[in-house]
């Protein structure tokens, strides 16, 4: 390929760019980044750039691509508005795809192109279908990104390598019986880091949780609703009928420094804190067995956000490697996420 697109939240494309810049590097990618301030998007331009093995872009190692894509040209086509649909079909001609998804950068802007997506997305599905382009047996989805109505980029991307969801945001529903809004940040991560499979297993009654900084309770509800018990850390006051559920503990204790008596599935966390400190905290629960996997938020006010975040991985490297604990570590910013973003460790067994 020639190049690599990348959705991100609006505002993180230097993010993006450096993080992408860093895996160049260490994957011998040949390019550059680049993104405008604000876009939502980030290409890496190139030259031969692998698509798959282990020198390709990872989705989910990319902590700020809510979608990676794969693009055979770095240049956006420009489209005639009389006829945008015999260009398309002459560059897609001879290959096949899954699925077609017509997406559009997370701005003001992009997000206005959503009425003609429906009318023009139809016909052009149609056309493609006849052309035999769209094929239930292909595999690879096809991205049309749009920048404005005439101008595309032409992508595509693989189910094992790329958010399920157009334009990578999930539309989660807020349950109104919710304490807070926050609680579709850890919705959001267990559908994200964990498969189908792994949600019945690791999230379900009988397993214990802790969640520090918990009030009023977003992130409480989304355990108690799963069915698990858990024991609340926070000063603040805890929503009402959370607590008449029987489900919840709630101590008016200090996150940093609680441990409990009896090792947990989950650990949790979402206080509002340097980022460091709460990486250092939630790698010693997970390096000294308290909690097997743990999600929680890490804050990126800062200017040096990326930088912040390679120490962040650093400090939880140094205390888990010093403990000889196996682990994996999986961060991505969320669209839940707004000046943060989520992480996913896990304690694996085995030898370190
Ligand atoms: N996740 C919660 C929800 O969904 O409702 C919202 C958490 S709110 C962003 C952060 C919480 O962390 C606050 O309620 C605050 O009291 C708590 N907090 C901050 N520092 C703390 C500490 N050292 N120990 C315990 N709780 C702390």
């Amino acid at each position: 390929a020639n190049a690599y697109l990348i959705y991100c939240r609006p505002g993180f494309e230097k993010e993006a760019a450096a993080e992408l810049q860093h895996h160049a590097e260490r994957h011998g990618w040949n390019g550059y980044a680049k993104g405008k301030s604000d876009s939502a998007y980030v290409v890496f331009c190139g030259e031969d750039l692998p698509e798959t093995g282990p020198y390709a872009p990872r989705w989910d190692d990319l902590v700020f691509a809510r979608q990676l894509v794969i693009l055979p040209e770095s240049e956006a086509l420009a489209l005639d508005p009389q006829d945008r649909i015999t260009p398309l079909v002459a560059r897609l001609a001879g290959q096949t795809f899954r699925d077609l998804v017509l997406e559009s950068p997370d701005t003001n802007e992009g997000n206005s192109l959503s009425g003609f997506f429906k009318a023009f997305g139809n016909t052009l599905k149609s056309v493609l279908d006849k052309r035999g382009i769209l094929r239930k047996k292909a595999t690879r989805t096809l991205h049309l990104f749009f920048l404005d109505s005439a101008t595309v980029y032409l992508g595509y991307s693989t189910p094992e390598n790329a958010s399920p969801w157009p334009q990578g945001i999930p539309r989660l529903k807020f349950p109104r019986e919710a304490p807070s809004r926050s609680t579709l940040k850890l919705e959001e991560a267990f559908l994200t880091f964990l498969s189908e499979s792994e949600r019945h297993e690791w999230l379900r009654e009988g397993l214990t949780a802790v969640d520090l900084g918990a009030a009023p309770g977003g992130w409480t509800y989304q355990l108690v609703k799963r069915g698990l018990q858990v024991t609340a850390i926070d000063n603040g006051p805890m929503d009402r009928n959370l607590m008449q559920s029987g489900q919840v503990e709630h101590l008016k204790v200090d996150g940093f420094h609680y441990r409990p008596p009896r090792k947990v599935t989950w650990l949790v966390c979402d206080m509002i804190e340097s980022p460091a400190k709460v990486a250092h905290t939630i790698a010693g629960w997970i390096a000294d067995g308290d909690a097997q996997r743990a999600i929680f938020n890490l804050k990126l006010p800062m200017k040096k956000r990326f930088e912040e975040l390679l120490h962040c991985q650093e400090v939880m490297d140094d205390l888990l490697r010093q403990k000889q604990v196996k682990y994996r570590l999986q961060i991505k910013q969320l669209y839940h996420d707004r000046e943060e973003v989520t992480a996913y460790l896990i304690r694996e067994t085995g030898p370190a």
